[in-house]
């Protein structure tokens, strides 16, 4: 046995228990487990978790906020507008660079999977994604990655983009992006997620786009993106991140989409925490909030996840990354705080994600993979108030990063 986790909790059980992790599975869940490990860990009653997911990350353009001009405006255009000028010189080893940067401290966070979106399109060609297909590399040992080829000029609207898409595939992309709202009119809005979809099953990817992240209510590819997933058979494989037009819906429209995304199997990623900040920037009062309906989304059984996105750049200034300050907002902004809403903001970045990403052998079981953080909170509820260091964090059963710091208070 290669270790044991002593005096662990886990959701779902009263009672402490051990972990017992042989090679790259845990092998045993059990209360006072009497075998011993190689290595004994004590959890001293701490919540473990199986590892985070930060499922929507711009790892590309993460930390351009430590050199680029403000974003007067807030808005998403122009944070398009200033993202663009560092496009046009990326270099690969440099985005790679800042990438590794955050996905390290997210790893000390306890992230163990990340899916990185890079921008594709005529603006930077396969920069970026050279770039993240660089960091993935260099990041291995202490993460899974998987890296969205993404088309943040548009697909109709940038004559290109489709072919440098599935270049950026063959270059070993492993996820098809989208970002249908940001075409001209409904129609090209559509045909860009036909495209998505053809790229998909040319290459038998699954898709993550990013969906009508406006104010705009009448912004509506969510609705042909869910239909399009039914009729091919892609139940399952499709995420749709942000969707804040939802929140201007009328309410029997919205009621329509959430039961066609839950059918379809859409998960939706809403990173609450960015839309509180770019959205509803031309509001005088009231202010929307620009979130998608989380509450009427999971009353009908949909999947939801939340996500850092940004991290330090045009569109958001802070990110630690950390999946529980991500879940902590998710908490506020959705106005989840009851204690079994609380779990379901935690099944967000851990079991919800998973399912998105179809990753099958996670959870604290036997047979799973050993991806586990000890967090340094006895509960969720605490894990969430007060997200402190991580104490342990494992991949494929082994250490990938501890915390050293102790602070004390002072007599
Ligand atoms: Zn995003």
């Amino acid at each position: 046995m290669s270790f044991v986790i002593r005096n662990a909790r886990i959701r779902g059980h009263k009672q402490s228990v051990d972990i017992a992790v042989d090679g790259e599975k845990i092998s045993a869940v059990e209360t006072n487990l009497p075998a011993k490990g190689a290595t004994e860990i004590d959890a001293v009653g701490s919540l473990v978790l199986p590892g985070f997911f930060n499922l929507h990350y711009h790892a590309d353009k993460c930390l351009l906020g430590e050199i680029m001009r403000p974003n007067v405006s807030g808005t998403l255009p122009e944070a398009i507008e200033i993202t663009n000028e560092f496009k046009r010189k990326y270099d690969p080893a440099e985005v790679a660079a800042r990438a590794v940067r955050t996905i390290e401290t997210g790893v000390k966070n306890g992230t163990t999977f990340f899916r990185l979106f890079c921008d594709v399109g005529t603006i930077g060609g396969l920069q970026a994604a050279r770039g993240l297909l660089l960091a993935r590399e260099k990041m291995k040992k202490y993460c899974r990655i998987q890296v969205v080829a993404f088309p943040q000029e548009g697909i109709v609207r940038d004559p290109g983009a489709a072919e440098l898409m599935d270049e950026a595939i063959r270059e070993g992309c492993d996820i098809v992006g989208g970002l249908p709202w940001y075409e001209y009119t409904d129609e090209e809005a559509r045909r860009h997620i036909d495209i998505c979809f053809d790229l998909a099953k040319k290459y038998d990817l699954d898709i993550h786009m990013l969906v009508d992240d406006t104010d705009d209510a009448n912004s509506r590819s969510l609705e042909y993106l869910a239909l399009k997933t039914l009729r091919e058979g892609f139940h399952g494989r499709v995420a749709a991140s942000h969707c804040g037009a939802m929140a201007g819906y009328n309410d029997v429209y919205a009621a329509k989409i959430v039961d066609i995304v839950a059918s379809a199997g859409v998960t939706i990623s809403v990173n609450a925490h960015i839309n509180l900040v770019c959205s509803a920037r031309l509001d005088r009062e009231p202010k929307r909030r620009g979130i998608a309906r989380v509450k009427e989304l999971l009353a009908r059984g949909a999947n939801v996840v939340t996500s850092q996105d940004d991290v330090n750049d045009p569109y958001y200034p802070f990110g630690k990354p950390d999946p529980l300050e991500c879940a902590a907002m998710m908490a506020h902004v959705a106005q989840l705080t009851l204690p079994h809403e609380l779990e379901t903001v935690m099944d967000m970045v851990t079991v919800n994600s998973a399912r998105a990403a179809r990753v099958a052998d996670y959870g604290i079981a036997p047979g799973m993979r050993a991806d586990l953080v000890v967090v340094g909170a006895p509960s969720v509820h605490e894990a969430l108030r007060v997200q402190p260091p991580r104490r342990h964090v494992f991949k494929d059963g082994r250490e990938v990063a501890r915390a050293t710091l102790n602070q004390e208070l002072l007599p």
